[in-house]
């Protein structure tokens, strides 16, 4: 007799500022979906710190927005507030547990972070128990040496390894803030709608 459990849902787990969302954040989510078959691909979009703002951060609010028009055509993608409707500063650990609780027992967790991301990740609150309830997909970044990932491997359950996806896309948020800042072109590094939205909004400098 044929069985009919339901396969257990893939889902991706992007976290970051997203200050703002540009392809490389993109070409990660993409690669990720399709290496690891993913059914969903969620931007978790980072919450505001509580108390001082940094100058070059745009409000959560804009930076949700920014995310939503990135993502639009992709139906498997998906903006995420959780983190940004829970008060103080949000940890990893908490938004696998609040994904966990909305999406079912049944969801299977992929965390997806930048080699840049990697070195911090140690410092993370419960990193171990981060790495227990979600697999670990690592996005190379041009600059980083694969090396970086060795840190992580005792906090890793036995015999686990975490994915590498081999993504060169050499830009970064700070990098177009900058450009904006300056007045130049960040055309093709963000989705032509996101930079409609930033310039309307006059986000990163661009109302100056
Ligand atoms: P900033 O320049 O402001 O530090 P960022 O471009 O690194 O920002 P974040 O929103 O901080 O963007 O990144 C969210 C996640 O995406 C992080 O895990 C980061 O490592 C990863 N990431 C961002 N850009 C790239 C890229 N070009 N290639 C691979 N991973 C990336």
């Amino acid at each position: 007799m044929p069985s009919t459990r339901k396969p257990a849902l893939r889902v991706g787990v992007f976290g970051g500022s997203f200050n703002p969302v540009h392809l490389g954040h993109l070409v990660v989510a993409e690669e990720a979906r399709v290496r690891l078959r993913l059914d969903r691909v969620l931007f978790v979009v980072a919450a505001d710190p509580p108390h001082k703002r940094k100058a070059t951060l745009a409000p959560a609010a804009d930076r949700y927005d920014l995310v939503r028009l990135a993502i639009a055509e992709n139906p498997a993608f998906e903006a995420c507030d959780a983190e940004m409707a829970r008060p103080g500063p949000s940890y990893t650990v908490e938004t696998l547990a609040a994904l966990r609780a909305a999406w079912g027992r049944g969801t299977k967790f992929f965390l997806i972070v930048g080699q840049d991301s990697v070195a911090d990740m140690p410092g993370w609150r419960e990193p171990r128990k981060v790495l227990r309830m979600a697999e670990l997909v690592v996005a190379g970044r041009a600059g980083y040496d694969p090396a970086s990932l060795d840190a992580l491997l005792p906090l890793m359950p036995r015999s686990a390894r975490p994915v590498v996806l081999q993504t060169r896309v050499v830009v970064s948020a700070t990098e177009i803030r900058d450009r904006l800042a300056r007045g130049e072109s960040a055309r093709y590094l963000v989705p032509d709608a996101v930079l409609g939205a930033i310039a309307r909004r006059g986000l990163y400098g661009t109302g100056a």
